[in-house]
């Protein structure tokens, strides 16, 4: 059966912290693929307008380019509005009813689940993942949640911190792919 992780996002921009989480969740899971959830607007920053999706795509695909186990869906930037995960989630049950859903979350996220859009549901359908954040001791899950804790790769880089450094004309290498760097200066976004 083909084990599918979740990961939901703004991805804006998309940078190593991620993609090193990526890598993790699919060794330490056995993953068969991992689905990257670009969020129209997330829950959680209601009051940051995003970069518009096309931008934002662009980027992810650049930085996926040649991922075979990762796939990028749309289907919240299509839906638009505020992208809850519940609806995300109904998708994938629906579409692969025998497939085992793991949804990735950062460490910041975990004791806000229960306050989550339909959460026992969500509880029900998911296994949460965490990733952890350097220097975060593990903590349990709140109920009725269930999940593990990601071991690798602990990694203090952030979006904001990332569109903060361009605004402020600092170099984004190491930060980001080569690849997403260019494209952020090429296409003068953040600034
Ligand atoms: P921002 O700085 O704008 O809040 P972000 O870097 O947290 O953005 P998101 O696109 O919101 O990026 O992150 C998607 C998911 O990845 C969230 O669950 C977030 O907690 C997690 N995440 C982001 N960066 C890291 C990181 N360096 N290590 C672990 N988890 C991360």
């Amino acid at each position: 059966m083909e084990r599918i992780g979740l990961f939901g996002g703004s991805f804006d921009p998309v940078h190593l912290g991620h993609l090193l989480v990526a890598q993790a969740a699919r060794e330490e899971l056995d993953l068969a693929r991992l689905v990257f959830l670009p969020a129209a607007q997330s829950p959680f920053k209601p009051d940051r307008q995003p970069t518009p999706a096309p931008g934002r795509l662009r980027l992810l695909r650049l930085a996926l380019a040649g991922k075979t186990w990762c796939d990028i869906d749309e289907q919240e930037i299509r839906r638009g509005g505020v992208s809850y995960t519940i609806d995300t989630v109904r998708d994938y049950a629906l579409r692969f009813p025998q497939a085992p859903l793991f949804y990735l979350i950062g460490a910041d996220h975990l004791p806000q689940l229960p306050k989550w859009r339909a959460a026992e549901e969500l509880a029900g359908r998911v296994e949460f993942v965490v990733i952890p954040r350097p220097g975060q001791a593990e903590q349990p899950f709140p109920a009725p949640f269930r999940g593990r804790w990601l071991a690798g790769f602990p990694l203090g880089v952030s979006s904001s911190q990332i569109r903060a450094r361009v605004k402020a004309g600092w170099p984004i290498d190491h930060l980001v792919p080569d690849r997403v760097a260019e494209a952020i200066r090429n296409y003068r976004l953040y600034l």
